[in-house]
Order: structure tokens, then sequence, then C-alpha cells
């Protein structure tokens, strides 16, 4: 930037648009007249507004004596009245010197935060009127003879936009019946982990995905990766998700219940809920592998226990989330208060993981909104769902109430060379027709009648995960299947 030198420079903006900063880091101290500071020397303080007008008769003496000297001066006031505005640029012309004038073009909900985060902040009515007043003055300058007129965006950091948490989940049903969430197990994120978590994020809302869930291993499992490949505590890397404004439900799928006291799960989930606007889910089950609970020092009892634990948690969460403080006390759950806040923002769908059909699909009956079950074989499938509704009437269950879901992991191509190259990748020492068959490989055509017949099993939401997923992009492939 370079403004004429010596000159007369009026400052034009609303309280906390940035003038007394930006009049402080381009001119010395006194060459800067300030109603606020001389309502500051002739007054109790800056916001003394009984000094005004004595305020105002000494900021014209030091105008008109600095500028009969033709020396610089920076009027730094609201700059709103143009007969004062236009006095000055009398007194500069007579003097010789040009006339500059500097609008600080700083948003308004910049100049709100910043003036809320003062001090002493103006009035909200009061601030709402000066930023009324600042769009008309912008235009009255071009006519007023300014030798320059100088627009300053916000210099520095840009303004933060206000997270869109209060969004509400939208139904992204896609027209084969079945709602698709993403499922992300794997997190090639290379050296930018945010950075990779918020572009699969944004690129799964753009998709048209209903969701995200993450898994939640402490050590990456063999299915899906080596044990050195990163993968994130998934409550702490959705919280990183929920930041980044989207519609999207986020959850864990599948929470093993041996992992943390149920107590802890709800409380991580309630705050989800609470930061999403409600759009949290919790996956939960029994646990399966041995192996990171020892790495861990967690205890693994056995199958008949954690099961046992997956009913008591379930219990013990849904009684956390509860209205109320009350102690609970039902089915062997003791807790002596249920304190929980922040409350769930909207029901956690909380969907239970495995297909075991003696208890797991019990407890889904009995406690969960939703099963959720590993395959995706018709003929498995509907004796699965056979099971769940036969417990449903067991338990006296509404079988609507239980919604079936599945973790679906195929292989996507965009046609069919392409579907046959992932094959080739990702088939290791399985023969090609059998890794071909397990992962129902397929263009998105193909997976989309697939999905429909999925739903008219009774499937009503997918969380699909395909076994390539490396970035954005991957994820932008996937659209077609949730239109
Ligand atoms: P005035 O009421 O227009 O004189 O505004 P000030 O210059 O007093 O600025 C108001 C607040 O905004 C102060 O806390 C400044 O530190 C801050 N501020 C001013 N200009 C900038 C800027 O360019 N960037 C940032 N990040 N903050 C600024
Ligand atoms: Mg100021």
């Amino acid at each position: 930037m370079s403004l004429p030198d010596p000159a007369l420079v009026v400052l034009v903006g609303a309280s906390g648009s940035g003038k007394s900063t930006w009049a402080a880091a381009h001119y010395r101290a006194e060459e800067v007249a300030s109603s606020d500071t001389l309502r500051g020397i002739v007054g109790s303080g800056p916001h003394d507004l009984d000094a005004s007008t004595d305020a105002f008769a000494l900021l014209e003496s030091i105008v008109t004596a600095r500028l009969g000297r033709r020396l610089t001066t920076v009027v730094d006031t609201l700059g709103f009245d143009p007969a004062r505005r236009l006095g000055w640029l009398a007194l500069a012309r007579a003097a010789g010197l040009p006339g500059v004038v500097v609008v600080l073009e700083t948003p308004d909900a910049e100049c709100r935060r910043r003036n809320a985060s003062r001090d002493r902040p103006v009035p909200a009515s009061v601030l709402a009127g000066q930023l009324r007043r600042s769009r008309e003055v912008a235009g009255e300058l071009d006519g007023e003879g300014w030798d320059v007129v100088l627009r300053v965006a916000a210099e520095g950091a840009p303004p933060v936009p206000a997270v869109e948490t209060a969004r509400a989940a939208e139904h992204r049903t896609a027209s084969t019946g079945v709602e698709v969430l993403l499922h992300v197990s794997r997190f090639p994120w290379g050296e930018e982990p945010m950075t990779w978590l918020r572009d699969i994020a944004l690129a799964a809302d753009e998709a048209g995905f209903a969701g995200l869930s993450l898994m939640d291993h402490l050590i990456q499992i063999p299915q899906v990766g080596r044990v050195w490949d990163p993968i994130p505590e998934p409550w702490v890397a959705l919280g990183a998700i929920a930041a980044q404004g989207t519609s999207l439900r986020l959850g864990t799928l599948c929470t093993p219940v041996t992992f943390r006291p149920p107590g802890i799960t709800a409380k991580a989930a309630a705050t989800l809920s609470a930061l999403t606007g409600g759009r949290a889910f919790l996956g939960i089950g029994a646990g399966w592998w041995e192996r990171e609970h020892a790495a861990f020092g967690l205890p693994f009892p056995s199958a008949p226990e954690r099961l046992d634990e997956l009913e008591y948690s379930i219990r013990a969460m849904r009684a956390l989330w509860a209205p109320g403080t009350k102690a609970y006390a039902s089915d062997g759950v003791f807790l002596p208060e249920t304190t929980c806040y922040p409350r769930p923002s909207a029901p956690v769908q909380v969907l239970v993981g495995g297909g075991g059909e003696l208890r797991t699909l019990r407890i889904a009956a009995e406690l969960g909104d939703a099963c959720n079950l590993t395959t995706s074989d018709p003929a498995v499938l509907r004796h699965k769902v056979e099971v769940l509704r036969r417990h449903c009437a067991d338990v006296g269950r509404d079988p609507s109430e239980v919604a079936v879901t599945v973790l679906d992991l195929p292989v996507v191509g965009r046609d069919r060379d392409d579907v046959w190259r992932r094959v080739e990748a990702l088939r290791g020492r399985t023969a090609a027709a059998t890794f071909a068959a397990r992962t129902h490989a397929g263009t998105v055509a193909e997976h989309r009648d697939r999905h429909a017949r999925l739903a008219a099993l009774g499937v009503s939401q997918v969380f699909l995960s395909t076994p390539d997923l490396a970035g954005p992009e991957d994820v932008l492939a996937l659209a077609g299947l949730t239109t």
C-alpha cells in the first residue's frame, strides 16, 4: 500500500472494524486524532459518552492545527457524518494536502464477535445501526471528491464461521430403499490426519451418504490392514469430524463393550450428540479380538460374560441418557444416580453388532434400536432376520422398532475392467473368482441392484466400506449408491 504522505486520512467503519488497529499499524501515535482517546483525556475514559462534545471540539482543533501545518493527520472516529468529513477535506484542500478515506470493510459477524469480546462492548442494537450506516456511507464517498478511497478487507486470520452443529440429520434414503452410510476402517492419512479426515467427511456429505461410522479397534485388525497402520480413537476422531459442518450422522461401528466402562461410552455418545445437534449413533458389540485387549491391559472375559456385559451396558447407557437424575436399579444394573449432562440432543441410535443367534440378536431385539449384521448374503440374511423377528415376538417388542442394518464390504469399480483390476489388486492369495464373489465385486449399478434386494429382505441401513478406500475421490466415486 502506498498512500500520499503527508495527507489527511479519514477512517470509516463500525466499532470493532479495526480502525484504531489499522491506524496504529501505519502511523505514529501523534499523527492519529481519535475521538475515543480524546474522550479518555477530557472524560472518564474512551467510552464516556458525556465527554463527546468536548472530545469532538478538541478533535476539530487538532485536525485544524495539524493540517494548517501540512502535517499528516489521521482522523479515527466512526467517520459516518458527511458534514464533518467534508469539513476535514476542505481543511486539507486549503492546506494543499490530498484527502484519503480508508473504509474498513470487516464483515459484520467479525465486528460483532470483536465487539462482544471487548471489556466495554457497544450495545448490540447500537452496533447493528452502525453496521447499517457503514453500508450507506460506502456509497456516499465516491461523490465527495476524495483523492483516494482505500477499502481495507479484514486483515489477519479470516473470520471463523460458526459450525452448523444444529444442522439436523437429513433423511437420505436412496431410491434403492436403503440408507447408505460410509464406514471407515482404514486411515491412510499420511502426514495430514486432520486434513484427510476432513476431506473424507466432506466428500461423504457431498456424495449424499446419510452418515459416517468409524471402526473402533485399538490395533488395526488383520482383515483390514497391518498392525502398524494408524487406527484412531474413534470418539476423538468423530469430535474432529463433527466440527466440519456436515449433515452426516456420526458414530462407531462397533464399539467393543470391553473397551470403556458403559458410563464413559454413554458420555462420549451424549457429547457427540450435543455437538452435532443430535446426529450421534452408537454401534456396540461384545468384542472379539483377544490380542488388542491383552496389548492394552484390558480384561477379556469369556464370550458369555462379554454378552452379559453388553446387555448390562446398554441398560446403563439408556438410564444415563434418560431425563432426570434419579437412581436406576433394574435387571442387575444399579446406578445410585443418573446425572449425565449434556444429555443427547436426540435419541442415540443403538446398533447391536453381531449375528449370534442365541444371545446377540436377542439383545438387539430387547434393547437395541437396530441389529448390525456383517453378512449381505441373501440366504444367511433372510435367516438372521427371521431369528431377530422371533426374538422380538418372544420379548414383546414391535419388530418395526428394531432396524436391520448390515456392514457391507464390497469391491466397487467404475466399469467391468476397473472392477477386475481392483479384484486383482486386493485378492492376495485368495482365488480371483472366490474373492470377487465374496466381495460382490461389481459396478455401482450392480451394487444398486444388490442394495435393492437387501431392502426387500428388510434391511434399512447399509454401512458401506470398500477395501481400497484411500481418499475423498474414492468416496465421491460411490455417490451413485446414495441416490
Ligand atoms: P475500531 O473499533 O474500529 O477502532 O476497532 P479496533 O481497531 O479497536 O479493533 C477492535 C478489535 O479487533 C481489537 O481487539 C483488535 O485487536 C481486533 N482487530 C482489529 N483489526 C484486526 C485484524 O485485522 N485482524 C484481527 N484478527 N483482529 C483485528
Ligand atoms: Mg477505535
